[in-house]
């Protein structure tokens, strides 16, 4: 039995030494250059190529190297009838919520506002805010949504949360679908995507939606960059509508570089960064899953691939 890393756009060797430090019998092969693909029967994928799943004949499990597998599914010949795990790990949300907490407090004490004073050698007091009164919503209250509302909420935020069934979260005002998305967008200064990308998702950071925030609002995707309608968010920082955005995801990455995001004053954008899986940290959920596809068990972290997520 052996497993095939199947990534084109991360460092395959640091997930071998990871995986091989807790087994060293463990027969890891990495694509391209994989000897036996018969004998292939777990693979560890992050953007693989389109197709090239179908070369494993006797494939049993496959594992997303991140919390996503909207990458998996990109691929029109994916198998959705063999099992798919993804990573959950403290580590990510951590980190997920130290970028946020981080994106949000930038905006929540004017440092954007000084940068362009200190440009210009002017030397003026904003106005104070309340950390209490200023409200921060999240648009998607699985893992790393939770996880952030949640220590939002303990440093003193107001937080409003946003998902797809109806949850319950101390100190978090909930709301479910998309009849109170509404209500849930009224109330967000500053909104945080961490949805998973799906045909319901898509392009959900948009005018209509922009529209729905208090004025002024401030932007944070850490989701995916096929959230955000580009032209939309262009749009509502020309008028005002959105005062800033801080974007870690983009449609096309690494973003071209004649992208006008680039250049804009209002954008602060950072190179898919704000949780990175940790290979170390991850391996032991990857070899069990190993362990409980070899004997037929369920698998931990098990996503369905008809939901998207
Ligand atoms: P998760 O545990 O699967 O949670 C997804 C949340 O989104 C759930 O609360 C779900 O609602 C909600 N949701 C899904 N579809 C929805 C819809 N149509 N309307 C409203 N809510 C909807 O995912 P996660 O582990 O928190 O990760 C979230 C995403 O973060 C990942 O998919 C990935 O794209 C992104 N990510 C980015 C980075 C980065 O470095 N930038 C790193 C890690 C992850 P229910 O609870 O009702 O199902």
């Amino acid at each position: 039995m052996t497993i095939s890393i199947i990534c084109t756009n991360k460092d395959a060797q640091p997930w071998v030494a990871a995986l091989k430090a807790l087994d060293p019998a463990l027969d890891v092969q990495v694509w391209p250059n994989e000897t036996r693909k018969a004998d292939i029967e777990f693979a560890l994928c992050w953007n693989h190529p389109e197709g090239v799943l179908q070369d494993f004949p006797n494939l049993r499990c496959i594992c997303s190297m991140g919390a996503g597998i909207d990458h998996l599914l990109n691929d029109a010949f994916f198998p959705k009838d063999i099992p798919v795990a993804r990573i959950v790990d403290p580590l990510l949300a951590q980190s997920m919520f130290e970028y946020i907490c981080a994106a949000v407090m930038h905006t929540f004490r004017d440092f954007d506002l000084y940068k362009t004073q200190q440009q210009k050698n002017i030397w003026q007091q904003q106005a104070p805010k309340q950390i209490a009164k200023t409200t921060v919503g999240i648009m998607g209250l699985g893992k790393l949504g939770q996880y952030t509302a949640n220590k939002l909420s303990d440093i003193g935020f107001h937080v409003v949360g946003w998902s797809r069934s109806q949850k319950n979260i101390e100190g978090v005002s909930c709301y479910a679908g998309n009849e109170q998305l509404g209500e849930f967008l009224a109330q967000a200064s500053t909104l945080v995507c961490l949805l998973p990308l799906t045909d319901e998702t898509r392009g959900i950071l948009n005018t209509e939606n922009f529209n729905q925030l208090p004025k002024g609002a401030c932007l944070v995707n850490v989701a995916r960059g096929e959230h955000l309608i580009e032209e939309d968010l262009l749009t509502a920082l020309d008028s005002g509508q959105l005062r800033s955005a801080c974007l870690d995801v983009f449609k096309e990455e690494p973003l071209p570089q004649t992208h006008p995001f680039w250049l804009n004053p209002r954008i602060l954008l950072t190179p898919h960064c704000s949780s990175i899986t940790d290979p170390a940290s991850v391996a032991p959920q990857v070899l069990e899953n190993y362990q409980r596809m070899k004997s037929d068990q369920p698998l931990m972290n098990q996503v369905n691939p008809f939901r998207g997520y």
